[in-house]
């Protein structure tokens, strides 16, 4: 059998994994021994992450939509439709009436052409993906503290770090290699563990101390943290002074947040906050860890400048072991953000109403006009959409159909939409609503690059031919380009994209594909001789001075009352990812989690009078779903937790779709619900 070294396609930790092929079909998969993360291990996600790709489901050709329903097409008819149609939008309604979404799971090489399509050929900033769903909030936070939104810190890192504060991180079920070194820390070199997380995870099981805190508190219990370390004496001075500014500001704000009254609003007993307080102040090499129990709030941005503020308070940024470490969810939601799919930056952060930069770009991609304004993020271009602002829009790779929140005003939205183009391996709940449907090829398919979460930049390698007449994105976005009458994107190799990419990003500058084998680089590399960062803000911040950007609690926008008693949040589960579309067509997956479930609190479960397997109808004030109920103490009584992969019941039918007024990232986490049995 023939075998290819690539990338897992699941989470942000990026393991390493051999394809094994039979020479027209992927059969197997083996970890890679040698490589810096998953060193000879994978979790179960990725040594399945190949049976999806032999899928019989699999889009075979490209379809249009006539009289109502999806027919074959050619790829010729297909591609000269999208660009006749974007055309004519564009100059009916200007460049703004079009939107593209880009991909997580697609390769840093097809983000970077899908901004340069939206931008060089159609003349729209409206370009966004689902980071604005998970991490948004992170690199606004850190941005504006410390002038990077990634990972401070490598994997490795957690190998040699003392405490970890892990926070809105199910760790052990959304990044398994990186949960399973944090229990190994714990158990073979006594680092402690300080967990604040509302439901009771893997890790509670090795925490030193487990917070149990209310949703939607985290302002308040990071301010009580910091309160504890200024008023014990334990804040880092010298750092303070000499590398950071806006200090006396945070000073004030924390002062407000006494451990007796973080007590009444977070429900964290005082004894622990200020047990947790001196234990992460007082360790030398402490990281923070945290995802999207953190980020999926209102107060998202809010959350992440927090947890800035204490890191810096305490000297915890710009060492190894010592840091700010966002678990990035996708396997290249990390690069799909460092290349430029944001409506407000190009790639490498390079911001899109800089005159400089946008002059940088015209001259590289020799066109006249790129647009200054900031464009639509996700959100903002649903409800666009719906007010028929928004005439036709491109999704590549992904299905908000089921992982939007308030589904049934998203699908309104997708109903409204004049004319849409879905990108994917499969007929998705969004690409059913398609115009045009584009059969994409699979990560095996096609060569590129991923950033996995500690901004490692590697390689993907083509390991079978595109499953029937599937194409790699990349080359259909440059087919659409093309035929939009646009010739600056031809390339015979993706490393010739990465070339380009390399060209005009500063902290990828020093990247080509020869220097990435066999296992990558971390960025900033911005030469060819640089050997890559392992850990950021050394000596300094990105941003010169580290700034304290003090924050209130402000409580979530919708709370439990009398009709809607009980606090729901979503999330993911360790089999299943993200919408299922590859795991539930992974047979191993899908048997261990074959449908969806609602946890509920024994005391709440006795009350409704259910019990394990019984069904319940949660309904929120959007929506509806029956589901079987699970009768555990992992979540609190008066909290619920449901996974949002399941189309059958989808929990995003629930969610409530009010944002962060600065990331624009949904509450995903906090909306109130009622239970009946059915
Ligand atoms: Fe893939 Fe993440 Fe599992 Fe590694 S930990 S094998 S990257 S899903």
């Amino acid at each position: 059998m023939a075998r290819t070294l690539t990338t897992c396609i699941y989470c942000g930790c990026g393991c390493g994994l051999y394809l094994e092929s039979d020479g027209s079909r992927i059969i197997s998969t083996v970890p890679s021994r040698n490589h810096p993360v998953s060193r000879g291990s994978l979790c179960v996600k990725g040594w399945n992450s190949f049976e999806f790709i032999n899928s019989r489901e699999r889009l075979t050709e490209p379809l249009i939509r006539r009289n109502g329903k999806l027919v074959s097409a050619t790829w010729e008819q297909a591609v000269g439709l999208i660009a006749e149609k974007f055309l004519s939008y564009k100059n009916r309604y200007g460049s703004d009436s079009l939107a593209f979404l880009t991909s997580a799971k697609a390769t840093n090489e097809e983000n970077y052409l899908m901004m340069k399509l939206a931008r060089a050929v159609f003349g729209t900033n409206n370009i966004d993906h689902c980071a604005r769903l998970c991490h948004a909030s992170t690199v606004a936070g850190l941005a504006a503290t410390m002038g990077s939104g990634a990972m401070t810190n490598s994997v490795d890192d957690f190998d040699k770090a003392d405490c970890f504060l892990v926070t809105g991180s199910d760790t052990t079920g959304q990044h398994p290699l990186i949960g399973s070194r944090i229990i190994k820390s714990v158990l073979d070199r006594k680092a402690k563990l300080l967990l604040f997380d509302p439901r009771k995870i893997r890790l509670s099981k090795y925490a030193h101390l487990h917070a149990q805190i209310r949703g939607g508190t985290d302002a308040a219990w990071i301010n009580g943290l910091m309160h504890v370390i200024i008023r014990d004496g334990l804040a880092a001075d010298k750092y303070i002074s000499e590398r950071t500014e806006g200090y006396e500001d945070l000073a004030k704000v924390v002062k407000r947040y006494p451990p007796e009254y973080v007590e009444e609003v977070t429900g964290v007993p005082e004894s622990i906050l200020v047990e947790a307080a001196h234990i992460y102040a007082e360790t030398e090499k402490a990281m923070i860890v945290f995802a999207m129990g953190i980020t999926q709030h209102t107060t998202g941005v809010n959350n992440v400048k927090s947890l800035a503020n204490l890191a810096m308070l305490t000297a915890h940024a710009g060492f190894p072991a010592a840091g700010v470490n966002p678990l990035r969810g996708q396997n290249n939601v990390q690069g799909a953000c460092d290349v430029g799919g944001l409506p407000s930056v190009y790639s490498g952060y390079q911001k899109a109403g800089d005159p400089a930069v946008r002059s940088k770009f015209k001259k590289a991609w020799g066109v006249d006009f790129l647009p200054d304004k900031t464009g639509l993020t996700v959100t903002e271009i649903f409800a666009h959409a719906c007010m028929g602002n928004i005439k036709g829009i491109y999704i590549v790779g992904e299905n908000p159909a089921l992982s939007d929140p308030d589904l049934n005003h998203l699908k309104k939205c997708l109903k409204n939409t004049d004319f849409l183009v879905v990108q994917d391996l499969f007929l998705t709940e969004t690409a059913q609503y398609a115009d045009v449907v584009l059969p994409a090829s699979s990560f095996a398919e096609k060569d590129g690059t991923f950033t996995s979460t500690e901004r490692r930049v590697q390689r993907i390698r083509k390991a079978m031919e595109p499953a029937a007449s599937s194409v790699p994105d990349w080359k259909i976005v440059c087919s659409i380009a093309k035929a939009a009458g646009y010739n600056g994107m031809e390339y015979n190799d993706p490393s010739e994209i990465m070339d380009e990419i390399a060209s005009v990003t500063p902290i990828y500058g020093g990247i080509t594909y020869s220097r990435l084998d066999p296992f990558g680089l971390q960025w900033p590399c911005p030469d060819k001789e640089h050997p890559g960062t392992p850990y950021l803000h050394k000596g300094k911040f990105t941003r010169g001075k580290g700034l304290f950007l003090p924050v209130e609690y402000i409580p979530s926008v919708e709370q439990p009352d009398d009709d809607y008693p009980f606090l729901m949040t979503t999330g993911r589960t360790y089999w299943h990812f993200h919408t299922g579309t590859m795991t539930r067509r992974t047979s191993v997956l899908d048997r261990e989690i074959p449908e969806n479930f609602v946890e509920l609190n024994p005391e709440d479960a006795k009350t409704l009078d259910v019990k394990t397997g019984s069904m319940v109808c949660v309904t929120s004030r959007r929506g509806s779903i029956e589901v079987k109920a699970k009768v555990t103490d992992r979540v609190s009584a008066g909290s619920v937790f449901i996974p949002f992969h399941f189309k059958e019941s989808a929990a995003n039918l629930l969610t409530i779709r009010e944002v962060d007024p600065e990331a624009k990232i949904p509450e995903f986490k906090v909306c109130a619900v009622k239970i009946e049995k059915v």
